[in-house]
């Protein structure tokens, strides 16, 4: 749990869904028209995306402030399968984890922690994604057939995943051991027909000294993942996604999406953030000092004017079990790239393996006549 606990809870504003105008149903968020839709009567409500250059939140008082919550009444599901945490709004109930796809999941008493300042708003609707998932299923042949037929059975979430973002002024001082080429003749017998011969010849030596300095790097937006539940390998083929189209987080985008909980607290991400930032500067530090071999072989880093964002990005995700396996395909909600594993139809790899091994055969057959 956070260190809100011991505190008194915050005050929650209710917020209501937002109604349609036209016939009062609860709207949805359109990713094709960026803007509220009504299910019912298809009446479309525009979201104005704005963007408050003064998101930046300060680090050090993070820990001891509850203005940073969510604001906005949200509920906490936990699925007991494979942890996740999914932040809904508190009139929507979720029957099934998305990330795993377990409807092993129940209501927490968790708050849903600090409430994203930006995200990226979906592009892509759940038809397209639902379309992309075919397209990929069916290229890849060793999938079974049995899944090609089934996809549009799959569930296909849109879920906002959780990063952090850190700014930091840097001050280091260093210690590096420097290297500088330089040459020496050197004379040599060689035997050529067993007779001597004198050659001389340049060969590089390195003269070593250490020094010492300052140096200082600002950096922004240093991104960390706050997410473990969809498989690193993948998310990985998915990205990038284009952070200068951060918006605004805005109730509308969340409607008939989910969040996940960050799993990575805040402070957990500045020492991962940290790492990030150690090596600009080792970079750094190498690229300044003049030398043709400069290694760093002491750092002392001090962190100032620390600040962060919480946001949030968007993916469709679709987990199947596929013979007591979990299996994820996910799509970049900004930009459509797909990636995804799974299942080996045995059937058809033994099929081709000894459509091969005959072929093979006859090719042997046929040289050996
Ligand atoms: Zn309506
Ligand atoms: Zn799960």
């Amino acid at each position: 749990m956070t260190s809100f606990d011991d505190q008194q809870q915050p005050v929650v504003e209710h917020t209501e869904n937002i109604k349609c105008t036209s016939c009062g149903g609860n709207t949805e968020y359109n990713p094709e028209s960026k803007g509220l839709k009504c299910p019912f009567c298809g009446h479309e409500m525009p979201i104005e995306a704005t963007y408050n250059h003064t998101v930046e939140l300060d680090f050090e008082s993070a820990g001891n402030s509850r203005n940073h919550l969510w604001q906005e009444e949200k509920r906490v599901f936990q699925c007991q399968n494979c942890g996740a945490e999914s932040v809904l709004d508190a009139n929507v109930v979720a029957d099934f984890c998305s990330f795993c796809g377990s409807s092993h999941i129940s209501v927490t008493e968790k708050d849903a922690g600090i409430q994203p300042g930006l995200l990226i708003p979906f592009q892509i609707s759940q038809d397209q994604a639902l379309d992309k998932f075919r397209v990929w299923i069916k290229g890849h042949f060793f999938a079974p057939t049995q899944l090609k037929k089934t996809y549009r059975l799959h569930k296909i979430s849109g879920a906002y995943l959780p990063y952090w973002t850190y700014d930091s002024h840097t001050q280091s001082h260093y210690v590096v051991r420097v290297g500088n080429y330089y040459y020496e003749t050197v004379t040599r017998t060689v035997y050529e027909d067993g007779k001597p011969k004198q050659v001389t010849e340049q060969v590089q030596k390195i003269r070593w000294h250490q020094e010492s300095g300052n140096y200082r790097e600002f950096f922004d937006d240093v991104l960390i993942k706050a997410s473990s539940t969809v498989e690193p390998k993948l998310l990985q083929k998915v990205q990038p996604f284009q952070l200068t189209s951060l918006t605004d987080y805005k109730l509308e985008y969340m409607s008939g999406f989910l969040a996940e909980r960050y799993q990575t607290s805040l402070q957990q991400g500045f020492t991962e953030a940290q790492d990030v930032m150690k090596n600009g500067i080792t970079r750094g530090i190498e690229r300044s000092v003049a030398g043709d071999i400069v290694q760093v072989v002491n750092l002392s880093t001090d962190y100032t004017n620390i600040t962060y964002k919480h946001i949030l990005l968007p993916i469709w995700i679709s987990s199947f079990h596929f013979n007591q396996k979990v299996y994820q395909f996910i799509v970049n909600g900004q930009t459509g790239k797909v990636s995804g594993n799974y299942p080996l139809s045995i059937m058809k790899i033994v099929f081709v393996s000894i459509s091969v091994l005959i072929v093979l055969l006859m090719v042997y057959l046929f040289l050996e006549s």
